[in-house]
């Protein structure tokens, strides 16, 4: 037997006993007379301890020269501890050694993994298997294979089935760059790794296999913002002979469960809001509904009163910021700056202090007197104490800048509650956007989502104007699913390529495969896909999903523990008949 126990099992019912345990030196601590060690494996740590009086010397000889990190089996005997620590589970006991082997020699880590580590992310990511030692690191990871089982489980129950699909595939259009593998045995030609597993889905259901999951693997070559991943995970779905409603009510379930089994929390019915609301509200389409600071539309109140910075603005949008009546200049102007920084590129802040006394201090005192300054508390629901921020300008940019303000203050002023879970549904998706500068249109959610049956007809009319079967499950500010009713008619499909500037020939090469499949009797389907990763995440109080994976990629799509990506050697750029173009000096 290598072990009996493990690092983490002992307690005051062992003392007396035998046992062999393995695991790494945590800490040596040597105070001549006596030495003790801590012993960590994944499950936790055991005190050893040796001293002159109970151990041979040549047993304290030995563990005086473990090194930290060392990997060691030991055996001894259980007993009751004289300084008890009450922070550690085995901190009732420690064990007596009467053996001690070393397994493994280690060379000093080039940080210390314990909880507070002193190394920087460059150095942990470098040695992310010694990272992966550290007990936050293995708890998320715990804490990331529990929510995976409790999906899987969840999933079952539903009588969904798992199928895998393939990584080696044709382009997935999910609005980035794909990844592509040289294909060897077809020289010249390349596969695309997946987007999404979105088309063998679809394909999966017009095979009849009715409920689809699976915790899949995607890969988007996109540039890489914060805490994005070349390389993430999804827990994709696809449902047959269903509504809209039908997909939501499962992964409301979904949800809730989760909710449910890890922090005892049964949500109320999820809100399901439209996104024209969301824009309007929020300036966003993933809100954070965990507190309020919603938008306020003042163009009847503030403008043709006068003040020309506003009169010409297509919106003047304000909020009212709980308490804050009484903050400074300087700490308004401090969120003025932060407003007008490139980042955020607004033109400024109008302040209106709603004070406790009822009076009413604003940055625009010379335009506006105190019943004007009330009509936009009455519209903003401010109360006294509040401070209303205003912005104005063109619509979309306005809502955009003052969302970004609202997310910042709500930080700052510690709204943002990690362990206070806020789910909704975003529905009522335009089917398109459009490209400003050119005035394409591209699908707003994937080219596969159907537009709302009533909105067919116009989609040779009005494309913009269409509304699209297709929702977003949205939980304290993230978008962590999205998801939609799919086409299943081949010249739905057709139409809606050609909106996508598709020419015939193209479709055809691209999705033949799939439009040839709606014509064997596809049935009407849809499905959505969670952001695993960030789900994860969310759901344990935070927001860094690099955290939650165990290899992940740095901010430029780097593995520095592997150092990839890296160059191909001639000969094997030669087997695939490529050519690296020299880098201009
Ligand atoms: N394939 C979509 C995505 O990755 C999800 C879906 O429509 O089911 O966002």
């Amino acid at each position: 037997m290598f072990r009996s126990h493990h690092c983490g099992a002992l307690r005051e019912t062992h003392i007396g006993t035998e046992v062999t345990l393995a695991g790494w030196a945590a800490k040596v601590r040597d105070k001549g007379f006596v030495l003790w060690i801590d012993l960590r494996d994944r499950y936790g740590i055991t005190q050893l301890v040796l001293d002159e009086e109970r151990c041979s010397a040549a047993l304290l000889e030995k563990a005086r020269k473990i090194g930290r990190e060392t990997v060691i089996q030991v055996k001894g005997t259980v007993v009751a501890r004289e300084a008890k620590n009450p922070n550690m589970e085995t901190g009732n006991i420690e064990l007596l050694l009467t053996e001690l082997k070393v397994l493994n020699e280690a060379q000093t880590p080039p940080f210390t993994i314990e909880d507070k580590t002193d190394g920087g992310e460059d150095l942990r990511m470098k040695y992310r298997y010694l990272d992966i030692r550290r007990t936050p690191v293995q708890n998320n990871l715990l804490f990331r294979s529990k929510v995976g089982l409790l999906v899987r489980n969840y999933l079952a129950e539903q009588a969904f089935i798992e199928v895998e699909t393939p990584y080696l595939i044709k382009s997935t259009p999910e609005g980035a760059r794909d990844f592509v593998v040289p294909s060897r045995m077809n020289e010249g030609q390349f596969y695309a790794l997946p987007q999404s597993p979105q088309t063998f889905k679809q394909l999966l259901m017009v095979g009849g296999m009715d409920k689809y999951f699976q915790i899949v693997k995607c890969f988007r070559d996109e540039d890489l913002r914060a805490d994005r991943q070349p390389e993430f995970t999804q827990i994709d779905c696809e449902l047959s002979f269903v509504h809209q409603q039908d997909i939501m009510a499962c992964f409301e379930g979904l949800l809730s469960h989760l909710l449910k089994e890890i922090h005892g929390i049964s949500p109320a019915p999820f809100p399901v809001m439209r996104y024209e609301d969301a824009m309007k509200t929020y300036g966003n389409d993933k809100p954070d509904i965990r507190f309020g600071m919603t938008f306020t539309e003042l163009n009847a109140q503030a403008q043709n009163k006068g003040f020309t910075v506003f009169d010409a603005q297509e919106l003047v949008v304000g909020i009212a910021v709980p308490g804050a009546a009484n903050w400074s200049r300087k700490q308004i102007d401090k969120w003025i700056d932060w407003v007008k920084r490139p980042q955020i590129g607004a033109n400024g802040l109008i302040w209106v202090k709603c004070n406790e006394d009822g009076t009413f201090k604003s940055s625009v005192d010379k335009f506006f007197d105190a019943e004007a300054l009330a009509s936009w508390a009455t519209a903003c629901e401010a109360k006294a104490g509040d401070l209303i921020l205003v912005m104005a300008g063109e619509t979309n940019k306005t809502r955009t800048q003052l969302s970004a303000l609202r997310m910042a203050l709500a930080e700052a002023l510690e709204l943002r509650k990690p362990n206070e879970f806020a789910p909704l549904w975003v529905v009522d998706f335009p089917l398109f956007e459009e490209d400003e500068e050119s005035g394409d249109l591209h699908a707003m959610h994937h080219p596969f989502t159907a537009p709302k049956p009533e909105h067919l007809s116009l989609l040779e009319s009005d494309p913009k104007a269409v509304v699209a079967q297709a929702y977003d499950l949205v939980l304290n500010g993230n978008e962590i699913g999205g998801g939609s009713i799919r086409i299943h008619d081949r010249s739905t499909q057709e139409k809606m390529l050609s909106l996508l500037g598709f020419s015939d020939d193209e479709a055809k090469a691209q999705f033949g495969f799939l439009m040839d499949a709606f014509t064997y009797g596809a049935p009407p389907h849809g499905g959505i896909a969670l952001g695993f990763d960030r789900l994860v995440a969310i759901l344990d109080g935070k927001e860094t999903i690099r955290d939650y994976i165990a290899f992940p990629k740095n901010n430029s799509g780097r593995d520095v523990m592997i150092d990839a990506p890296a160059p191909l050697d001639t000969e094997q750029l030669d087997a695939l008949a490529l050519i690296v173009k020299p880098k201009p000096e």
